[in-house]
This record gives structure tokens, sequence and C-alpha cells, in this order.
């Protein structure tokens, strides 16, 4: 079981990460291939229009159609992929005709020349359609293999009879088969890769964003935390509030029992703080014996009767060796019109009046 699952992980770095990973990476990397698509619609579209004109001299028969399939159609379907990849709400039929384009171009080559003495002459333009298709594109992997296997599908079908000399077609089959397999192979290595850098990338921005002592937000990620909250109650015009937490005589513990002591303490008294509160309310440590609590869309009373369950589960903890502690709480909610430090500074205070009151309290301001 083990060397499957290792096996299906080395062929999708992804195999076995939650769901919402998989999706934030497929956003991701749509995003990510976007300029791709757009700079590659542009040029092959310029080729083509070359290629037009250098058919209308190569070819001998149907020289409209031949115009029109290859100075007009294909451009025009080429632009459009370009100018949808600017607008969002038309990522979807951009994709659908990045994958339906090479298709139809396969069929009109194969309906230009499959009957034509001089066929070889344009058959390099399937197999590098195919290439194309894998590794040029921007088409993901599932895409451009369904994409690809179409072409190939409507390839071998119409080349299978006698459209070539035994030798010219054994000669096919193997160009045919290099160029899909090669396409393949890039695509898929090009798609780990990236999956690989996604996953890299991300934990690198959660460990970032983390607190390494506590497992909670760090001072960074709570101030981002913060301003996005202040956003939202100014957008929507609703409440929030904030706790400001301090250990009481922390000192204490690292002057009595050893700096090690006073880790374990902070460690579980994080713990504490993060399985009591809702999964909404964000949980970050200032620094030091210091936290922050932020309450979406809570007033000043709804975030007091957290404060209250928190001191009283506080009270009851018991913590590793120095079994019982206390803490201060600091409240305030969001006054609307005024900055995080302004109000962060007006929990400070609250929670400095709890302290000089005689700590274990909590403080409304
Ligand atoms: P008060 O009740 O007024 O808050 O008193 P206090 O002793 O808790 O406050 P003070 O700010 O004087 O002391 C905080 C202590 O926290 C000082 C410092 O040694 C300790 N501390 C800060 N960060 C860490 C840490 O990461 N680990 C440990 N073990 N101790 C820390
Ligand atoms: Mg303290
Ligand atoms: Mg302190």
């Amino acid at each position: 079981m083990r060397v499957i699952d290792r096996l299906t992980r080395s062929l999708d770095p992804l195999h076995g990460v939650p769901e919402a990973t998989r999706q934030e990476f497929a956003c991701w990397y749509r995003q990510a291939k976007l300029p791709q698509i757009r700079y590659v619609a542009f040029l092959t579209m310029a080729l083509y229009l070359i290629y037009a004109a250098i058919e209308q001299n190569v070819a001998r028969d149907n020289l409209g159609l031949r115009f029109v399939a290859h100075g007009i159609l294909v451009p025009m379907a080429l632009l459009a992929v370009g100018v949808m990849s600017y607008f969002e709400a038309c990522r979807r039929w951009m994709l659908t005709l990045l994958c339906v384009a090479p298709v139809c171009a396969v069929v009109a080559n194969l309906a230009f020349n499959r009957d034509n003495p001089d066929f070889a002459y344009f058959l390099p333009e399937i197999y590098l359609n195919l290439m194309w298709t894998f590794t040029v594109s921007g088409l993901s992997l599932r895409q451009g293999t369904l994409t690809a296997c179409c072409s190939a599908a409507v390839l071998m079908a119409a080349t299978l009879g006698d459209a070539l000399q035994p030798g010219a077609y054994r000669l096919h089959l193997i160009w045919g088969l290099a160029s899909f397999s090669f396409g393949l192979l890039c695509a898929f290595v090009l798609e780990k890769a990236h999956k690989i850098m996604f996953l890299h990338q991300s934990r690198l921005a959660l460990s970032a964003s983390v607190d390494g002592l506590t497992g909670l937000w760090n001072r960074a990620r709570i101030d981002q935390l913060f301003a996005e909250e202040i956003a939202r109650a100014q957008r929507y015009d609703t409440p929030f509030s904030v706790i400001l937490i301090d250990i009481d005589h922390f000192k204490q513990v690292n002057d009595t029992h050893g700096h090690a002591v006073g880790d374990a303490v902070l460690r579980q008294f994080a713990r504490l703080l993060r399985d009591s509160v809702r999964a909404v309310d964000q949980v970050g440590r200032l620094g030091g014996e210091e936290f922050l609590v932020i309450l979406p869309q809570a007033d000043v009373e709804q975030a007091s009767a957290v404060a209250r369950g928190l001191q009283r589960l506080v009270r009851e903890c018991e913590f590793k060796t120095v079994r019982h502690k206390t803490a201060s709480f600091g409240i305030t909610q969001y006054h609307g019109d005024e900055s995080p430090h302004g109000m962060l500074d007006r929990a400070d205070r609250a929670l400095y009046r709890a302290k000089a009151n005689g700590r274990d309290r909590i403080e409304v301001l």
C-alpha cells in the first residue's frame, strides 16, 4: 500500500493533499499559464499567416479554401484566444477554443492533403501541432492530453489506408509516436514541476505567517488579518472586536522553573486559546506572553462573553509544572474610521487597566 502511495505521489505531488489545496493549485496554475496562452496565441497567429502565404505557392489545389482556413479562420481563432485571455469572464470559452482549434487544424490539413501525392510534405504541421498542444499552448496536462488524443485519433484513422507509401507510412508512425510521446512527457514533467513549486511556495508562505513556538499566527500575519477585518467592517458596516490577553506574572515562571517550562506553558496556553474560540476567530501571538484574538462580527458584549469563557478556562487549566496561572484581558470594539494602530492602542490601554486593577480581570474600553 505504501509503495503504491509513494508511486502515486511521485506521479502526482498533490496526491493526498486536501481538496481545498488542489483547488487552490488549479486556480494558481490557470492564472500562471495566462501569459503563456496569450503570447503563444499571438505568435502562432503570426506564423500561420506566413504559412498561409507560403502554402499559396506550394499547394496545387484548394488554394482559396486553404487561404480561408490558414489565412483567416485559424488566425482569427488564435486572435480570439489571445484577446479572451485578458477577460476573466471569457476564460472558459478561451480554453474551449484552445482545445478545439488544434483538432480542427488537423482535420483541415487531412482534408486538404490526404489524397494528394505530396501529402508527406504537409504532415509535419500535424506533428508540430501535437507537440504544440502538449507543451506550448498553455493547456493543462489533462486538457492537452485530451486534445492531442483527439488529434492523434483523427490522424491515425485518416492515414490507416493507402494515403502513404509503406516506407513513408512507417516513418510517419515513428514521427507521430515521437511527437506525441515527447509532448506528453514534457507536459507531465512541467506540470509536476509546477505542483512541487506550488507546494514549496505554500509551505514557505505558511511558515512566514506562523509563530514557531505556539503555532498561532505571528505578528505579521495578525497585522494583515487585522487590516483585512477593518476593511471588511468598513465595507459592510459590521462590528468586530479584539481581545488582548497577557499572562499574569509570567516572568516568575521563567525565573522559578526555567525557560523550557515557560515555553511549555506558552504552548499549552496557545492551544487552550485556539481550541476555545469559534472557527472564524483568529488567534495570534503578538510577542512574549501576549496574545490577540480577532472576533469578526462580534460586538463588545459578545467579545466580553468570550473573554469570560477564556478567563474561566485559564483559571481551571492545569498547566504543566506551574499548575495554575491567570491572565488579564483588554477588550475593544472597532469604532469605524480608525487605524489598526488606534484600535490596538485602546485594547492595550484596557489591558493595562486590567493589570493595574489587580490582574486576572477583564476590562473594556
Ligand atoms: P505581568 O503580570 O505584569 O504581565 O507580569 P509578567 O511577568 O507576565 O510580565 P513581563 O512583561 O514583566 O514579563 C514577560 C516575560 O515573558 C519576560 C520574558 O522573559 C518572558 N518571555 C517572553 N517571550 C518568551 C518566550 O518565548 N519564552 C519564554 N519562556 N519566556 C518568554
Ligand atoms: Mg504578563
Ligand atoms: Mg507582557
